[in-house]
């Protein structure tokens, strides 16, 4: 299969807004009043106005969608399920209670770098940027490399900000296609940046998302190969066994980033980038003054000098992950895609993703469909591993549904 420019696959994934909802605005600004509840509310913006000026890459696309969790057992985002103990969570507000709230944060978080950099092993000669969560450090990445015929190459299924991102900044996406297993088709790659030349490779390891870690030969000659930087992306790396990190001082051109958002530190938003600095240097002039609010600075760097209280609540996780992978075997007309991540992949008989879907939902359980996020995701769900307990309903719920 050849590598899928941009435009191509972006609706598949985001096809949530309902194309309804946009034609029935839009009649209603013809009419010359935007009218709600059929109350006449402010004027309009004229749609053509606002196609003269909004690039049509981004008219194209949807906002991430992030669907309302309420009241339900919640195993679509990836999230750590556990909080902290009683006497944690008071020495964390009692430390929160005297923060400066009136002054800006150390601008270079330097106290929470220094913690992310031992307990994250980052070498000694490495750089370190922080952004608000990764997804920020993939926006100052793409953005300071971003300009006319540039592009981003990933693979598909992959992480979908790499592309979302690419188009915000008005680059070239190339998303080439794993194998069928899910494996990197390196040759594949390999042709792809020798004809499009990107900017920047990113590649997740392990990859979301499939849960698998890629061969990390065919990586290096990625690395080896790419004109511009790797980053390999190790949002997952407390539940996998392997990391790039050791490698860093090998590849000037490699770059690791990793989050504390699977670590049981999601609401925090923070995500760490390492490598060379003359690269982060460049990075760092587009990284917008105090991104690290103060009151993530105080958490984070609390909560990581606890790290053996996170590890122990991502060690549940991986055990957990097994026993799920096993009695998800276990039932009939299931493909369990193996996972070094803390979600597991999977694929129902065809044409019953939908469905499997809704009755989970119905059952108070909230996963992800993937069906529609490109062919080799067809007929497939990811569920995220949450307690033993949440864990559990999903299984008897996944275990009623006739397949
Ligand atoms: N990279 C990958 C592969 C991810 O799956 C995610 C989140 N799902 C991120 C980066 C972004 O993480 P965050 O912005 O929460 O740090």
């Amino acid at each position: 299969m050849p590598a899928r420019r941009n435009t191509e696959s972006k609706n598949e994934i985001f096809a949530i807004v309902s194309e309804k909802s946009i034609n029935a605005k839009t009649q209603r600004c013809e009419e010359g009043k935007e009218v709600q509840d059929n109350k006449p509310s402010r004027p309009c913006v004229e749609n053509k106005t606002v196609s003269r000026w909004i690039r049509p890459q981004i008219r194209e696309l949807s906002a991430y969608p992030v669907p309302d969790a309420g009241g339900f057992i919640k195993l679509d985002a990836m999230e750590n399920p556990y909080h902290w103990p009683q006497d944690k969570i008071e020495q964390w507000l009692a430390l929160l209670r005297n923060a400066e709230l009136n002054r800006y944060p150390d601008p270079h978080a330097r106290r929470l770098s220094d913690r992310l950099r031992e307990v994250m092993s980052v070498p000694a000669d490495a750089a370190m940027l922080l952004g608000n969560g990764s997804d920020e450090i993939i926006q100052m990445i793409v953005m300071a490399v971003s300009g006319a015929g540039r592009s981003v190459l990933s693979v598909e299924p992959g992480f979908v900000m790499y592309r979302m991102i690419a188009d915000f900044c008005n680059m070239d996406y190339i998303g080439v296609p794993l194998r069928e297993d899910f494996s990197l088709d390196s040759e594949a790659v390999l042709a792809a940046i020798e004809q499009h030349q990107p900017a920047v490779v990113f590649l997740a390891y392990p990859n979301n998302p499939t849960g698998n870690l890629f061969n990390k030969t065919d990586m290096l000659r990625i690395i080896a190969a790419a004109p511009g930087v790797v980053v390999v992306d190790e949002a997952y790396h407390a539940f996998a066994d392997d990391s790039f990190m050791p490698l860093l001082a090998d590849h000037e051109n490699l770059l690791l980033m990793r989050t504390v958002s699977k670590m049981g530190l999601a609401g925090l938003r923070l995500g760490m980038l390492a490598g060379a600095p003359q690269w982060l240097e460049q990075f760092d002039k587009v990284r917008l003054p105090y991104n690290i609010n103060i009151l993530t600075q105080l958490s984070a760097e609390f909560a990581l000098q606890h790290a053996a209280m996170l590890d122990a609540q991502t060690q549940q996780i991986k055990q957990d992950r097994a026993r799920l992978y096993t009695q998800m075997q276990a039932l009939a007309g299931l493909t369990i895609f193996p996972s070094q991540a803390n979600f597991i992949l999977f694929r129902v008989p065809a044409g019953k993703a939908g469905s499997v879907f809704d009755e989970l939902k119905t059952g108070g359980v909230l996963i992800k469909n993937m069906d529609k996020a490109g062919p080799l995701l067809r007929d497939c769900l990811r569920v995220t591993v949450g307690t033993a307990e949440e864990n559990a309903v999903f299984l008897q719920t996944l275990a009623k549904i006739n397949l």
